[in-house]
């Protein structure tokens, strides 16, 4: 393996992706990819944790397609970066099974973004598969199947890290240093607040801006965004922290001189919603331009996406298929098994073969 420190990260192929994934974690991606070896999952296991049917899967087919596609058109390098399928990476499943046994039930019992996420799939108590139970388990296998040292994620995914680096270390006591424990990255804007004012920006909350939106559809979904509630008239004076419009301006608005003064002119009630939309739609716009364009090229290519996966998943194989043979060797399991089969074909060849089974 080679110098260079690693990356994993990743998303679940829920759909197309937007300003809240690239806020929180794309953004760093595509810093990270010169200075390290970037690894970069289509989580579509994970994707069974809470929709496990043939539709959800067939389903998750184009999904995939337009996840790597943002992927791409953010400026991730194909030419540098490793994006592979989960599902197709045979390791994953026995690494899973493995780290299930050097982490407790409570510890995942008590998380909170479980019970959020069998909320958000009207899952009672009774109705919680083990696998959703399990999913922060299955992110460890992800991130230590190429001994990644960091994983930018966003805020909600800071918590299953730590998961993470709890069996790491478990792993690294019990049987010796196979992982390094990685470090969570998050980034300035940790999450990202919906266009409706709730905490999180989540496609299946229905208040997130896509990456692949287009310049009508942006300002649209921002002439309807939340805004002060306490502010009934342009002459009244607004608040201007919390409000996502001007969390907006500060993340995507490059112009730093027109903000303040919108800033300004909001707290003096001097200035109207329409403007201070306007200027920020024109703002994301012109920051999604780039995006745009480089998406449609990449949209032309027939089988670019396929082919991208294809050969990253190769690789992810053949390092995951190292990793988790230093595994059980460190855990003695490969030793009882070479024993096994070394003692078998001695005998196998002096002896008459017992009859097979
Ligand atoms: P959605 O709720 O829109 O389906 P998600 O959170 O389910 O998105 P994941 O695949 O779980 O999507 O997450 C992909 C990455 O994007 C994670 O690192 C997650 O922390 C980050 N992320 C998702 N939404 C936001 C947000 N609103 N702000 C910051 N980071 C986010
Ligand atoms: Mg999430």
């Amino acid at each position: 393996m080679s110098e260079r420190k690693r990356v994993l990260t990743g998303d679940r192929p829920t759909g197309k992706l937007h300003l809240g994934h690239y806020v929180g974690s794309l953004q760093n991606r595509v810093k990270l990819q010169d200075e390290y070896e970037c690894y970069f999952l289509i989580a579509d296991l994970h994707m069974l944790t809470t929709r496990p049917t043939h539709e959800d899967i067939e389903e998750m087919r184009e999904n995939i397609r337009q996840m790597v596609l943002d992927y791409l058109a953010v400026g991730i390098d194909p030419a540098k970066s490793t994006i592979y399928l989960q599902s197709a990476v045979h390791a994953v499943y026995e690494m899973n099974l493995i780290f299930e046994m050097l982490v407790t039930l409570p510890r995942l019992t008590r998380l909170p973004s479980i019970k959020d996420m069998a909320r958000a799939a009207n899952l009672d108590d009774e109705s919680v598969p083990f696998g959703l139970i399990g999913y922060p388990v299955l992110q460890a296998a992800d991130i230590l199947m190429p001994r990644a040292h960091l994983v930018p994620v966003g805020k909600d995914n800071e918590a299953h890290v730590e998961i993470t680096r709890e069996i790491a270390r478990r792993f690294n006591n019990l049987y010796g240093e196979v992982f390094p424990v990685p470090d969570v990255l998050l980034s300035d804007v940790p999450t990202l607040v919906g266009t409706d004012g709730k905490a999180k920006m989540s496609k299946s909350l229905n208040n997130a801006i896509f990456l692949s939106d287009d310049p009508k559809t942006v300002e649209k979904k921002v002439r309807g965004m939340y805004t002060d509630p306490n502010r009934i008239r342009a002459d009244i004076p607004g608040t201007v922290e919390g409000n996502p419009v001007f969390i907006y301006h500060d993340v995507f608005n490059p112009n730093k001189e027109e903000v303040e003064d919108l800033k300004a002119r909001y707290r003096a009630g001097a200035v109207g919603d329409v403007e201070v939309k306007e200027k920020l739609a024109r703002a994301l716009n012109a920051f999604l331009d780039p995006i745009r364009e480089r998406r449609a090229q990449y949209e032309k290519e027939r089988g670019l996406v396929e082919e991208i996966i294809y050969i990253g998943t190769l690789k992810m194989g053949e390092i995951a298929d190292q990793t988790l043979d230093d595994m059980k060797r460190a855990m003695g399991l490969r030793g009882i098994w070479r024993n096994i089969e070394r003692k078998a074909r001695e005998r196998m060849k002096q002896q008459t073969a017992l009859p097979r089974p």
